[in-house]
């Protein structure tokens, strides 16, 4: 059960084999645009979301971790590769992106904007559409789903499909 004062959040990895929940308001979200969380997300800049100390909990499986410096690790699911944490001596950030609701956590703030790459700012004034305006992609239309649900399963992957 979710109370406002105690909220709780969940959320895990592409293909679900690792799952998570944070119990308690995250501590800071944020962006990094720093050079190590470039290349951990394989992406422009990673966001993150800290728990609060004690409160995460995994609850199926447990991410594979990377030492990316000598007090940092970054874990990750072994199976399908999602990025989901960082982690210093002084806390564990979770990707925002692997949450269920990622709507719910908003950034408020960026971090190692010396390294911020030079066509990031302008991104939103790209051109854009929605995916299913990519005419050319005709695999999407029985394109079937292997991604785990945005919320907590029994079991997974579903019996009829292993
Ligand atoms: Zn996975
Ligand atoms: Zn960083």
């Amino acid at each position: 059960m979710s109370l406002p004062n105690k909220p709780v959040y969940t959320g895990g990895c592409q293909c679900g084999a690792v799952r998570f929940r944070v119990n308690g308001a995250l501590t800071s979200v944020s962006i990094c645009h720093c050079r190590m969380c470039q290349k951990a997300f394989g992406a422009f800049y990673a966001p993150l979301a800290t728990a609060p100390e004690g409160g995460l909990e995994w609850t199926r499986g447990e991410p594979k971790r990377y030492r990316s410096s000598s007090h940092v690790l970054r874990g990750f699911c072994g199976e399908c590769g999602t990025p989901l944490t960082y982690e210093a001596p002084d806390g564990v950030a979770l990707a925002i992106g692997a949450f269920d609701d990622p709507a719910s956590v908003a950034p408020t703030r960026q971090w190692g904007i010396e390294a911020k790459l030079p066509y990031v700012d302008a991104l939103p004034a790209l051109p854009a559409s929605p995916t299913e305006a990519d005419g050319d992609a005709t695999f999407l239309a029985d394109l079937v789903s292997c991604q785990h649900p945005d919320h907590d399963t029994e079991s997974w992957p579903p019996k009829e499909r292993t």
